[in-house]
């Protein structure tokens, strides 16, 4: 993922101006596993948006696997989405009229591609949603909506896996399985992208720890520097943005 002077403003009326993210160039490399934390408003969720391809940049490149996704045209941009990421949005956004089962196969259903039966079996099994499988969404826990979200980001086995908020809903008995999954996926070659508030789980598990505030990435660093000291003026400084 190479990202160049990207930003979102939402609106166009001066006072409904929202500028989401602030323009902004970082890079993830594949199989990099990307830990995002900041406070509320600050932009985690329309960046993973836009590197998902499904909200436009006002300004930028964004460039993922090769591909300058900005320049795309409708129909190549939707082969992109459905093909090269899978996003887990904050809100799920399963398709309320379809199963678990419908909405899992919905990217391959739209790809015309046939279910792979002993990939799927695998997927339902770890995130234990198998007898959950013939229900509508809105008859899913929060936990059970959001395990059926990343068994339809995983049905495609995408190159990028972006996650928002991944133990906002889970389970707290889900949540070690769920990122030891993601962790797993990383380790396979799955680059990842992963918004939390969890700093422990920031630490554990990534790569580069990002801090964004007001729309900014203010910080990038790894867990060690972030972390190792916390009494470090740098980190002080990290942690003040963000806590
Ligand atoms: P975070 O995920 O860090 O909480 P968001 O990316 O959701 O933050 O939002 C960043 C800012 O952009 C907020 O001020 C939010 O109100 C605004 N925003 C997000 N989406 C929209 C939208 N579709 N229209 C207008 N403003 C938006
Ligand atoms: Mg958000």
């Amino acid at each position: 993922i190479t990202v160049l002077n990207a930003s979102k403003t939402y609106g166009n009326e001066d006072e409904l101006k929202v500028e989401a993210l602030k323009p902004d160039s970082f890079s993830v490399e594949k199989g990099e596993f990307v830990c995002i934390i900041g406070t509320s408003g600050s932009g985690k969720s329309t960046l993973l948006h836009l590197l998902a391809g499904v909200d436009e940049a006002t300004t930028g490149q964004i460039i993922i696997n090769g591909k300058d996704i900005t320049k795309l045209n409708q129909e190549s941009l939707a082969i992109f989405r459905r093909r090269e990421v899978g996003i887990i949005y904050q809100f799920f956004n399963l398709v309320p009229v379809l199963t678990a089962r419908e909405n899992i196969e919905l990217p391959l259903m739209l790809d015309e591609k046939k279910v792979n039966r002993a990939y799927f079996n695998e997927i339902v099994e770890l995130l234990a949603i198998k007898n959950r499988l013939d229900f509508y969404p809105s008859k899913l826990s929060g936990g059970e909506q959001q395990r059926v979200a990343i068994a339809r980001a995983l049905a495609m086995d995408p190159e990028v896996m972006l996650f928002d908020e991944p133990t906002s809903a889970l389970d707290p008995e889900m949540v070690g399985e769920v990122l030891k999954t993601m962790q797993d996926l990383a380790d396979s070659g799955m680059t990842m992208v992963i918004v939390t508030h969890e700093m422990g789980f920031a630490r554990e598990v990534s790569d580069e720890v990002w801090f964004m505030a007001d729309g900014y990435l203010q910080e990038q660093g790894s867990p060690e520097q972030i972390f190792e000291n916390p009494q470090s003026p740098r980190a002080k400084d990290f942690l003040s943005k963000v806590l």
